[in-house]
């Protein structure tokens, strides 16, 4: 036997099955190969099965049989189940004796003596078995496990088509769908709390309008059909601009503008109004030049432009719903719950201002930020990361609990009165949290700054109900997030303006522009980046964009005006990267006190502890500091190596590691031997496990969202200084995890 040139055959196979006709034969021939290769009585290929979790003998030589699907095997289930459950080469010198083996009656399989099974496997998934067995005793030896091992795995690839054809003949792959048991149930991640309940959509905003086109309309509709339709249209954008600016002021230039510019625009409505004047139905009418702008502008790679084609077509499919009967329920979002692959912060504001009931987010294409945005729209969101999702008919019943995760199909009355009791109990909990104190005070009489983190200018009604001693942070990148352009200087000088007279009295922190790692700008052209979170994200972004971080440092510094503010810069890695920052916010003071234009000219300018370099050389950017505030999740993810954003590896995410507290102690330790300010501005800064921890660190300044306000000030009230520093001492002291998860529950 030559094991070089049986994997050379094989090498020939691959060119064979790539035009041949029948997979049956080309099955055929790869056992009849190996077997003559290794000299074995017999050879067999069994493919899995994953719907069924079962081993299906799909070819064999030696066997006698003819009925090969009939011959199954569960997963784990003799010698063959055993060698794809455990990922590993079977071997048993007289195999039919082996208490596993599995006795099969009519293939004439115990005349067999020496059985060798190895597994099929490609990247993680398992393909099938290749078993081959021989008689008189005659043994496989290393070398044959060795060689066989070696064709499975070069099979791997060309069974896995195989495997994929084969089903696909079948129907077992084009059935799935209806042969999907969509569960009662689906759990997921809440995103954004709250509870909805309602009929489904599914969006798939790739396809509406492709599918749409395919549609055939009746013909009863003329020109004048079409005016009203643009008048329609019209009105229905000015409301939802209306209602945007009331619920979202940041953004309120101009999420539908472009849809009503281009309604405005003879080019394209001049252009439709010609073709039905020529004879063309207006439906098609509308959607022939749709699809002529979508294609000159698809032409383009840039994102800006591709942010304008999603405008176009969702204006287009507006249009439709106003003229045709047919579709005017289809695509509308108002009182329904949202099911969609990925969505961009933009879309969560359309939705809501859409009066969507809820959304949910198949798989794990969302940004924290997007839940960030939903909880600041009060829109329940849930992330489920099941395809199943997509097999659920239109306009079915659901419930969407997005306090457990959980999203109901038709769900049962008692559950929805048990959950819709649930809720309105906690309504009228929260209505009642009033008794909040002037100032956040420890037992002993430590005075704690509590302040408030601030995403949207919407969050600003509920801060304005607690007691903050200040913003703490103001992401600032939220106003060009759920835009589709950058906001200019002066769109933005009018966001922070009202935020500042919207909190008088009150110290403002502005952390600057924090794009990049999951928070793209969809009307930006990013260059794709292997690994986002480490590349150009954040201050590297503005650094690099000067002209751009100019503006916003102007916006800020005009808006300040008279106010108490600071500037943060995030993700800051170097003392170089913190000077070249604080240099562009000195030019511009310079610049605006020259153009005698009236601006704040004392900013604290400070640093967000993000990055686990600055560690070691934090006495050295302490110096230039005025203050830091340390920003957990993103330090706790790059400590510990753990993206923040990644289900799988969530339970990596520690914030009580070791290295991740004395690490926070160190932070904390300079900026009070420098005597400049120092919070906590991340999810640690709320969470009750952790709090005593950093008031015993000597923090007393948390930044955290107004909404947890009230348990937190409660909290506080209830700790007594001393013994937070003696439970920080003793968790610095330990070594492992689950030492300091004892010394803080
Ligand atoms: C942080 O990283 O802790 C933080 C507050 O910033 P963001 O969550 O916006 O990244
Ligand atoms: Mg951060």
């Amino acid at each position: 036997m030559d094991p070089i040139q049986l994997i050379c055959d094989i090498g020939e196979i691959n060119e064979v099955f790539t035009d041949a006709r029948s997979i049956e034969a080309f099955l055929q021939k790869i056992v009849n190969m190996v077997a003559r290769h290794l000299d074995a009585a017999v050879c067999s290929i069994y493919l899995y099965e994953e719907a069924k979790k079962e081993l299906v003998l799909k070819a064999t030589c030696g066997l006698e049989t003819d009925y090969r699907d009939s011959i199954r095997l569960k997963y784990g289930e003799g010698l063959t189940g055993l060698a794809l459950k455990e990922l590993r080469p079977v071997y048993e010198r007289v195999g039919k004796s082996h208490p596993k083996f599995k006795f099969i009656p009519g293939i004439a399989e115990e005349k067999f003596d020496a059985f060798l099974a190895v597994p099929i496997i490609r990247g993680i998934s398992r393909i099938g078995v290749l078993v081959v067995q021989r008689e008189n005793r005659r043994e496989f030896k290393e070398k044959d496990i060795q060689t066989l091992r070696a064709v499975a795995s070069q099979l791997a690839n060309m069974l896995e088509n195989a495997r994929l054809l084969i089903y696909l003949k079948s129907g077992s792959i084009i059935d799935k769908k209806p042969r999907f048991r969509i569960p009662k149930v689906l759990k997921g991640k809440v995103a954004s709390q709250g509870f909805a309940i309602g009929p489904i959509r599914i969006i798939d905003k790739d396809k509406n309008f492709e599918t749409i086109e395919k549609r055939n309309f009746s013909k009863n509709y003329d020109i004048n059909d079409f005016h009203k339709a643009i008048e329609i249209t019209e009105h229905q954008l000015e409301d939802l601009q209306a209602r945007v600016e009331e619920k979202l002021s940041d953004a309120a230039s101009l999420i539908f503008t472009a849809q009503l510019l281009l309604l405005k625009d003879n080019e394209f409505v001049g252009t439709i109004g010609r073709k039905i004047e020529a004879g063309v139905s207006p439906p098609r009418a509308i959607l022939t030049v749709t699809r002529h702008y979508i294609d000159i502008f698809s032409h383009g790679t840039n994102s800006y432009i591709k942010e304008k084609v999603k405008d176009i077509e969702d204006l287009s499919i507006r249009l439709l719903g106003n003229l045709v009967t047919e579709i005017t329920d289809l695509y509308k979002c108002k009182d329904h719950i949202i099911v969609a692959k990925e969505l961009f912060p933009s879309d969560i504001l359309r939705l809501s201002s859409e009066q969507a009931l809820g959304v949910v987010i198949v798989t794990g294409g969302v940004t924290s930020h997007l839940s960030i945005l939903a909880r600041s729209l009060q829109i329940p969101m849930v992330i489920i990361d099941s395809q199943k999702l997509f097999s659920v008919q239109d306009e079915t019943r659901a419930l969407l609990d997005a306090e457990t995760g959980n999203l109901y199909i038709n769900p049962l009355p008692e559950i929805i009165s048990k959950i819709s009791n649930r809720n309105l109990a906690k309504i009228r909990i929260s209505s009642k949290k009033g008794q909040l104190q002037k100032h956040t005070y420890t037992k002993d009489g430590q005075r704690i700054r509590l302040c408030t983190n601030i995403n949207l200018l919407s969050d600003i009604s509920l801060a304005r109900k607690i007691y903050t001693d200040g913003i703490g942070l103001y992401r600032t990148e939220f106003p060009f997030l759920i835009r589709n352009d950058f906001p200019s200087e002066e769109e933005q000088y009018v966001v922070y303006r009202r935020l500042i007279e919207k909190m008088p009295g009150k110290e403002i922190t502005f952390r600057t522009l924090d794009i990049g790692g999951d928070k793209v700008l969809s009307y930006f052209d990013w260059t794709k980046e292997q690994n986002p979170f480490l590349g150009m994200r954040s201050i590297r972004f503005s650094l690099s964009n000067k002209e751009l971080f100019r503006q916003q440092i102007r916006a800020i510094l005009r808006a300040g005006i008279g106010a108490s503010i600071r500037i943060m810069f995030p993700f800051i890695s170097s003392v170089e990267e913190f000077l070249e920052a604080k240099t562009t916010v000195n030019q511009c003071l310079k610049e605006l006190h020259q153009m005698k234009i009236a601006h704040n000219a004392n900013p604290k300018i400070g640093i967000m502890i993000e990055v686990p370099a600055v560690i070691p050389i934090i006495d050295n950017l302490a110096k230039y500091a005025d203050f830091f505030s340390i920003g957990t999740n993103d330090l706790i993810q790059y400590i510990l190596a753990v993206d923040r954003t990644n289900e799988k590896v969530a339970d990596l995410y520690v914030p009580h590691h070791p290295a991740v507290l004395r690490s926070i102690k160190l932070i904390a330790d300079s900026a009070i031997r420098h005597n400049i300010g120092i919070s906590v501005c991340g999810d640690m800064a709320h969470q009750k496990l952790y709090i005593p921890f950093l008031l015993g660190a000597g923090i007393h300044e948390l930044s955290i969202d107004a909404s947890f306000f009230p348990t937190v000030q409660n909290f506080i009230s209830k700790l007594d200084l001393p013994d937070t520093q003696i439970l920080t001492r003793e968790a610095l002291k330990a070594e492992k995890i689950s030492e300091i998860a004892k010394i803080m529950t």
